[in-house]
């Protein structure tokens, strides 16, 4: 490994190990520093007051709301209900919380739930699994106590939160090190951001480039479904901001690497059933476009997005995308498609990732498109000793070219592969939720990830010249902050936690300004 090599990827490895406070920059709390409530009254003004969104689905605000509920005596209870639930909902655990809140003779009884208490039981007898608590812990939460919340000191916080939130982004919010790849319109570099010390990838799209190629309509795609999307198995975008010369996308850091890396550079190709089950697993989790998996901390998340369409259930689109060798025959037909395609793709990853080369290519060879097209629609794969019994049956159901006989492609969607006997061990409740050990783990203290210098430069383009008529996708694409993700990021580093403070009970005022 060369010189540069080497300094480049210490320096990654050590600012991924500081992480949290010590990669902070030591004007953070300066960055990070609320607005006075008074700056705040316009946001007050348009803010939509939506309980859902606002104590809900938004990270700080959800806090905000809990830390206001914890304060007020006759909400106390429903917070240990809301406490009870984080974990997940089973049957006895179900009849534990009945038992505790539900009956009467419970001194932890929740009235307004009570009258509900019949029909909590039935739907826990029909599916045990339904979160019944949840429904009517919001339906209470929603009316007087999100109205009492939003004249709370808690609220002025949350306000001040979103002020900081709307800060712009620029390029000096982060700090840069190595080159972690190179994508169709751009490099991809792996930063910091400075307030936070948190270790994101940062994708960039030059617009030169994106100009040339005609790519604005599917860089926004990749950014509108990104940032909709929060979703443990997809890379989440956190901020999408522009440069003079760069649109930049700043994603969850896989410090796992490709996924491809790890089928190809790591001893012999392929990887052992344990790793192939697991993330094939964690791909059914997701219906897209698979076009490149990335490993992350232990697990795998989808990234590169740019192809990806938003289907709804039963709907159908057509053209063609995707990496030619992962393209369903459909898809080169130009036929209609709907899900069927994805499905067709994890065939060819659970082939890949089993025998250390794609389906229909040999390794080292490039056969041309329409040769490629040719062997797709025509040639039966073949399986060699590498297959077991279980992973080629679900390989040949996956890979059958025509979608209506395809697995995963019936009535009750990705729920047949699930239950193919290949996932026997895998419990898909447990990996959605998060609480599957994976059964490979990173060295922290190694990049996954080719050689600077073997990265190819990225070219320049050359004659063409950026004017008034590309403003309008630049300030589509120039939204700064996710709110979600950015909040998660203000939350898991502790930056909440050390700047959440408040005042002397009852004081509302001066504290919120320091
Ligand atoms: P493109 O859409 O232009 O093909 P990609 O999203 O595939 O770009 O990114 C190009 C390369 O950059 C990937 O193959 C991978 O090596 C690296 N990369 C992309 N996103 C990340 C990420 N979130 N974390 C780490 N590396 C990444
Ligand atoms: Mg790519
Ligand atoms: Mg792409």
């Amino acid at each position: 490994m060369e010189i540069e090599s080497i300094v480049a990827n210490s320096a990654l490895i050590r600012a991924r190990e500081g992480g949290g406070s010590k990669g902070r920059s030591w004007k953070w709390r300066e960055m990070l520093r609320f607005p006075h409530i008074s700056q705040c009254a316009e946001l007050a003004m348009s803010i939509e007051r939506d309980y859902y969104s606002l104590c809900v689905k938004q990270p700080i605000g959800k806090k905000l709301f809990q830390l206001f509920c914890r304060s007020r005596p006759n909400l106390q209870t429903f917070m240990s209900l809301q406490d009870a639930l984080v974990d997940k909902e089973r049957k006895d655990f179900g009849i534990s919380i009945i038992q505790r809140f539900l009956m009467r003779q419970s001194n932890q009884c929740v009235s307004i739930v009570l009258k509900h208490e019949q029909s909590c039981i039935q739907s826990l007898e029909v599916e045990p699994c339904t979160d019944v608590f949840h429904a009517y812990l919001h339906k209470h939460l929603c009316g007087e106590p999100f109205r009492q919340y939003q004249d709370s000191m808690f609220f002025d916080r949350f306000l001040q939160w979103k002020m900081v939130e709307r800060q712009p982004i620029t390029k000096q919010c982060f700090r840069q090190y190595r080159l972690l790849g190179k994508g169709g319109f751009g490099e991809v570099w792996a930063c910091q951001v400075r307030a936070t010390g948190m270790m994101y990838a940062c994708k960039k799209l030059e617009k030169t480039h994106v100009k040339k190629r005609r790519g604005e309509a599917m860089a926004l795609n990749e950014k509108q479904i990104l940032e909709r999307l929060d979703s443990r198995f997809v890379v989440n975008l956190v901020y999408a901001y522009e440069t003079k010369h760069a649109l930049c996308m700043v994603l969850t850091m896989m410090s796992g690497g490709d996924l491809r890396f790890h089928i190809y550079n790591i001893g012999k190709p392929g990887l052992d059933r344990k790793r192939v089950r697991f993330y094939a697993a964690e791909v059914c989790c997701v219906h897209f476009h698979t076009v490149a998996l990335k490993h992350g901390d232990r697990h795998i998340r989808i990234s590169d997005l740019g192809l990806a369409v938003k289907l709804s259930e039963g709907s159908l689109v057509r053209g063609r995308v995707g990496t030619l060798g992962y393209m369903a025959p459909e898809v080169i037909g130009l036929e209609h498609y709907g899900m069927s395609a994805d499905w067709w793709g994890l065939g060819c990853l659970i082939y890949e990732m089993t025998a250390g080369q794609p389906p229909f290519r040999a390794r080292g060879e490039h056969p041309k498109p329409p040769e490629m097209e040719r062997r797709i629609q025509k040639e039966q794969e073949e399986y060699g000793d590498k297959f077991s019994q279980n992973v080629k049956n679900l390989c040949s159901l996956l890979l059958t070219k025509d979608p209506k006989e395809r697995l995963g492609c019936q009535r009750s969607g990705g729920r047949e592969v699930q239950y193919h006997p290949f996932f026997r061990k895998i419990n898909f409740r447990m990996l959605e939720a998060g609480l599957v050990e994976a059964p490979f783990k990173p060295d922290p203290r190694l990049v996954y990830c080719s050689d600077v210098q073997d990265i190819e430069e990225f070219s320049i383009v050359k004659g063409v010249t950026l004017d008034h008529t590309d403003s309008n996708f630049y300030s589509k694409f120039n939204t700064g902050k996710v709110p979600i993700s950015w909040q998660n990021e203000i939350i898991e580093t502790g930056c909440f936690g050390e700047l959440n403070i408040f005042g002397p009970v009852g004081s509302r005022s001066p504290d919120l300004d320091w």
